[in-house]
């Protein structure tokens, strides 16, 4: 502890200089270049060896040797907002903030990875530096593909959490945040006048239905500890208040906390939706035979989702190892204020627990607390806390 604590002195101002310089130039999804090579330069310079992912952007590195790999995961993408602070490293890209916290993840692993560089560790640790994670589907389809999974046997990912008071750190077996497919729902019919909605499928009426019926009934049929939830967040149809349209659609998100029911979202999401819309088209009296509803809610079109990892944030865990998700106090500059806005920020303290951090999962491998998807947060208490901005 107190070796960390000496390290985090004398390197506090670097760490936080690397995380204002990420702030200053956010990179959306799939477009981090500049973060990337930042990224593997400064893992060069502490003798590393980094491969940035094939897709340009992303980068692994490895620590260490042996065959079973503890891996460290951040995310390094910013969100499509304005940066809306007043302060010196205010984004210069408009239109992108990193307004979610990832500069100060990407600058708290950099970090890590030098601090472990300098170890002569027992094993090997991956470090990945995930692109995309804003993205559905997300970065990490293609990190999986590029091996980042390849011998490990325990991962570890850090997010803020405005949830968890400054000074603690958040640490659960399991996820903490929902994996996340998008749902996009197409209908489509003939269009008609409003004056005869018997005579033709009226899919503003369909569409109704379908927002309020399929989240109450995918809540009756999956269980409640899988931790489902689906929120719309675009419904679109029609120009005319006297016309019916021909087509619908509604967009929205499908959050989940347990694999088992992530595995039957699509299909059951696909019956509940035809089950909904059919009793809204007489069939005996439409003028347009053989021809109601067409409903896309496939993996391909409508429904997509990242591979087997840790999803959203941490999301479903990946069954061949034991994830562990660390949510660490960010309660911003005003208490409780919401990230993913463009006015959110950190405080200093939250560059000085990226030793902590790391130390919770490494020195206890087996943290494995009998708690699951449903208990409470365990909050661990760290050392004091500074006011200014990082
Ligand atoms: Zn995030």
């Amino acid at each position: 502890m107190r070796i960390l604590d000496d390290w985090l002195a004398a390197h506090e101002a670097e760490l936080i200089a690397i995380r204002r310089d990420l702030h200053a130039h956010p990179e959306l999804a799939f477009a981090e270049k500049r973060t990337s090579d930042l990224i593997a330069e400064r893992l060069r310079m502490l003798g590393l060896a980094p491969t940035v992912l094939p897709g340009g952007t992303g980068v692994i590195c490895d620590i260490g040797e042996g065959e079973r790999v503890v891996a460290l995961r951040a995310d390094i993408d910013a969100l499509p907002l304005p940066d809306l602070k007043d302060v010196s490293y205010r984004s210069r890209t408009p239109g992108a903030c990193h307004a979610c916290g990832h500069d100060a993840h990407t600058a708290i692993l950099l970090g890590v990875a030098a601090v472990l560089a300098a170890m002569d560790l027992p094993g090997r640790v991956r470090l990945i530096f995930q692109p995309a994670e804003e993205a559905i589907p997300g970065g990490a389809v293609g990190t999986v593909a590029a091996g980042a999974m390849a011998g490990v046997v325990s991962i570890y990912a850090l997010h803020c959490d405005p949830r968890v008071d400054v000074g603690f750190v958040g640490v659960r077996s399991g996820p903490i945040t929902a994996a996340c497919d998008r749902l996009d729902v197409h209908l489509s019919g003939t269009g008609g006048h409003t004056g005869r909605p018997h005579l033709t499928a009226d899919v503003v009426y369909a569409l109704g239905r379908l927002i309020t019926d399929l989240p109450g009934l995918l809540s009756r049929r999956v269980d409640p500890r899988a931790g489902l939830s689906l929120v719309w967040g675009a419904v679109d149809a029609g120009n005319a208040a006297n016309a019916i349209p021909a087509s619908g659609s509604a967009r929205g998100t499908l959050r989940m906390l347990d694999h088992d029911a992530w595995d039957a979202a699509e299909s059951l999401v696909q019956e509940l939706v035809a089950q909904i819309v059919a009793p809204t088209w007489d069939r005996r009296r439409s003028s347009t035979p053989g021809r109601a509803w067409a409903a896309r809610t496939s993996r391909g079109t409508s429904i997509t989702r990242p591979a087997r990892w840790p999803g959203s944030a941490c999301g479903v865990p990946d069954r061949r190892c034991r994830s562990t998700c660390t949510s660490r106090g960010s309660t911003s500059t005003s208490p409780r204020w919401p990230s993913a806005s463009g006015s959110w920020s950190i405080r200093r303290w939250s560059l000085s627990v990226s030793g902590a951090v790391l130390r919770l999962p490494l020195a206890r491998p087996l943290l494995c607390l009998p708690i699951r998807n449903t208990a409470p947060l365990l909050c661990v208490p760290l050392r004091s806390t500074a006011s200014c901005c990082v």
